[in-house]
Formats: C-alpha cells, structure tokens, sequence
C-alpha cells in the first residue's frame, strides 16, 4: 500500500480509539435492587418468571446511568438492540439474580432487553452489553442486602422496621447511605419496595450518592413475606 493509503488509514484507526469510547455522558449509576414482596401482593399482581418462583431475595431491576442533578438519560441507541447470544454465559445468573415478576410468565429476556434499551445504551460509552449485565451481577454480589438486613434483626416477616434502621444496617455493612423506595400494599401499609445503591462510572464500586432517589418511605416501613 502507498506510504499515503497507510497515512490514511492509520488516521482513521487512531480516531476509532476515541470515537468508539468517547468521555461517558452520565455522572453516576443507580444499582436498583427489588424485594419481590413488595413486588408481588393483592395490590401489585404478578407473575413467576416460566422457571418457577424466584428465590426469596432481593432481585435486580436494573443498573441505571443517572445525572448528578437526578434527571437520567434513557433510550440513547436505538441501534443497539438486546442481544441474547452475547450473554449467554450468563443467562443462567440472570434467572437467578434477576428475575422478571411482570405478567404473562416469560423466561426474563423482555425484562433484559428492557433495561438494556432503556438504561444500558446510556452507558455504552464505558461497557458493552455482556459487562452491562456483568457487572449488575457482580455488583449484587458484592452487597447481599438480604444478608445484611437479617444480620441486623431485619427479617421479611410482614414486621414493620424503622427506616433509619434498615438504611443504617445497609450503610454499616457497604459504608455508603442507600436510598429506599416505598409502596403500599392493599391494606395501605407502607411497605420496603427497592433499594438504590450508587455506583460509580466504571460499573463496579459503590460509591456516595451524589443525589439519593425521592422514596416516599414514612419512619416506620413493612417488609413482607415472600
Ligand atoms: P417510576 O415512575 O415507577 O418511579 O419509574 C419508572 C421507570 O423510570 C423506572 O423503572 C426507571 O426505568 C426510570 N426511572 C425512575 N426514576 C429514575 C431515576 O431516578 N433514575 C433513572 N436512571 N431512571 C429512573
Ligand atoms: P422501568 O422502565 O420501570 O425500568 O422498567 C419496567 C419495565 O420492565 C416495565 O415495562 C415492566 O413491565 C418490565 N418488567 C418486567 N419484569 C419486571 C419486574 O420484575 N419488575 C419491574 N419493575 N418491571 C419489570
């Protein structure tokens, strides 16, 4: 090739190094875990995903890009569809840790795909699809938030808990404040909903919020049975 084709196309190589991972446009995630629970009572009817009730535990909703002033990105490539064969491997951990509870029963890949459209293509500047779901899954093992409530006397046995309580337990056993997310069940009794854990950019460490989620929890909140 001619020293000038070689000019050209080191050129471009050296620009693809910048255009296919650009400065990321969001400032923080929200790692969003869901108590099934609150999920699922004669308020909020639900379905078991087609493999069977899931596990009593805290599942993921999803890894969300989020600005410091708490407005989101979302839906920020509508080129980059879900793709199931690049997480394959991980399917198995996905049924496990992040069930899908909507309705009609499905195997969890609308959920996925879901959130990978609506949050994941938001940070595509720092993960591809397979780390996306990755690092969720890493992330939920690194906080055992069902652990580190029944360590502290924080059972899902329909018990009302204070608030202050369930958020200093969770800050004691990570060493940052979470934010709580309430909703009412039928007989409108407040009850635990979601937990929001900060992240930082890279996916991987939590971190403080820089702005915690509004989370409509009054002092004292149930935690139902699943
Ligand atoms: P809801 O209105 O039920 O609180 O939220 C509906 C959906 O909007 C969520 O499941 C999520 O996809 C998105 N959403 C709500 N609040 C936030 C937020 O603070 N940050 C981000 N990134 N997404 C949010
Ligand atoms: P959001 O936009 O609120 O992040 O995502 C919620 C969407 O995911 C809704 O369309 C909902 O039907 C679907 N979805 C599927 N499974 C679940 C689940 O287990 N929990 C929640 N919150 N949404 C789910």
């Amino acid at each position: 090739m001619a020293a000038k084709g070689w000019f050209i196309l080191k050129l471009l190589m050296f620009q693809g190094l910048f255009i296919s991972r650009p400065q990321e446009d969001f400032d923080f995630f929200y790692f969003v875990l869901q108590w099934p629970g609150a999920s699922c009572d004669t308020n909020r009817p639900c379905c078991y995903p087609t493999s069977g009730k899931p596990a009593a535990d805290f599942g993921i909703h999803g890894l969300w890009p989020n600005y410091n002033d708490g407005s989101f990105p979302s839906n920020c490539n509508p080129d980059s569809q879900f793709d199931r064969s690049q997480i394959s491997d991980l399917v198995s951990s996905l049924k496990q840790n992040w069930p899908t509870l909507a309705c009609p029963s499905n195997e969890g890949f609308k959920f996925w795909e879901h959130e990978w459209e609506k949050h994941g293509t938001c940070s595509e500047s720092v993960m591809d699809q397979h780390e996306y779901f990755e690092n969720a899954l890493k992330l939920k093992d690194k906080a055992d938030l069902l652990q580190i409530l029944t360590n502290s006397g924080i059972n899902p046995d329909d018990g009302f808990y204070n608030l202050k309580k369930i958020s200093n337990a969770i800050e004691d056993a990570i060493g940052f404040t979470p934010g709580i997310e309430c909703n009412k069940d039928s007989e409108r009794n407040n009850q635990l909903d979601q937990i929001y854990i900060c992240v930082d950019t890279s996916g991987t460490e939590f971190i403080e919020c820089p702005v915690l989620p509004r989370g409509r929890c009054p002092t004292r909140v149930q935690f139902p049975k699943f």
